[in-house]
């Protein structure tokens, strides 16, 4: 693929967690990442943090004081593997005067306030995110009715097959849009229609492909899909590109390689997400073709 400078108004992104439950370590997941969801999404210069997994610490020091002043962190939902870097958050600690806001979708309107003032707070944990220097904001919505932020911007919902429910989402800029799906599990009936209406087209679609076919009858009911799964949602709607995130912490290196080997043999454009890769997609009226980042393949479990 032809890698060359984004343009300032391209959508943008970058994966900094991609494993699913728990983190990996160790030296057989070096290629592919250690760190639980977070994905940085730009529109132009416009920031979103999908998901707060211990992937957002990495992040966050990456960031450090160059971090916008106010920051929008679209939760899936609130199991532990999606939140557990909120609270090692450098921007949080750093600015007295900046907003993180979180978009909760999963509790009928409700925000994330309460279940996180739970977790985050002794004895489960020292110190309560409101004692950061920053100023935590938790907005509540609906999944499946679209979200409208407060510079106007708007990203499509969807309610996704979880137990508790998550939230998937899409993104679009300048006729380029990323959906994530995660975490989800298959329905009997696949793909689902209502899913299939709202990834059509798009751009890139991460989507949990946790577990294998094979190995999916011992998981059934975890909340979790396969990569096979996700592959036919994505030829059936027309996906141009494919993630495959939430990555299972016991597959390594080589169990991962050998199945993206295999999954691109009948989609292409498939692939396993890897910590730190990043995607770029040109303004859609300026350049018609996807242009992609090398992967950086060695560069997983920093932070
Ligand atoms: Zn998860
Ligand atoms: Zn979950």
């Amino acid at each position: 693929m032809i890698r060359r400078v984004a343009s300032s108004d391209a959508l943008r992104v970058r994966f900094w967690g991609i494993r699913g439950s728990t983190c990996a370590s160790g030296p057989q997941f070096v290629e592919f990442g250690s760190h639980t969801p977070c994905i940085e999404v730009r529109c132009g210069e416009r920031l979103f943090i999908l998901d707060a997994g211990t992937g957002l610490s990495a992040f966050g020091s990456e960031l450090g004081p160059s971090a916008p002043d106010k920051i929008d962190i679209l939760l899936s939902h609130l199991h532990l593997d999606h939140i557990s870097g909120l609270p090692f958050f450098k921007p949080a600690l750093l600015a007295k005067e900046r907003v993180i806001r979180t978009y909760c979708g999963n509790l009928e309107g409700e925000s994330a306030m309460e279940p996180l003032n739970r977790i985050f707070a002794p004895p489960l944990f020292p110190v309560r995110l409101g004692q950061l220097p920053a100023r935590f904001e938790h907005h509540g919505f609906k999944a499946g009715e679209p979200l409208t932020l407060d510079d106007g911007a708007r990203i499509e919902t969807h309610l996704l097959n979880h137990p508790g429910g998550a939230t998937g989402f899409r993104i679009s800029h300048r006729g380029r849009s990323v959906c994530y799906i995660s975490d989800v599990e298959h329905s009997d009936v696949w793909p689902d229609p209502g899913l299939q209406h709202f990834v059509r087209d798009a751009d890139l679609m991460i989507f949990d492909g946790m577990f294998s076919d094979a190995e999916y009858s011992y998981c059934r009911g975890w909340g979790h899909s396969t990569w096979q799964k996700g592959v036919e949602l994505a030829q059936s709607a027309g996906v141009k590109s494919l993630a495959i995130f939430h990555l299972y912490p016991g597959h390594d290196d080589g169990f991962l390689k050998a199945a993206e080997v295999e999954m691109q043999a009948v989609m292409p454009t498939a692939f396993m997400a890897r910590e730190r890769q990043s995607f770029i997609f040109e303004p859609m009226e300026d350049n018609m073709d996807m242009n992609c980042s090398e992967p950086a393949l060695a560069q997983a479990g920093g932070g």
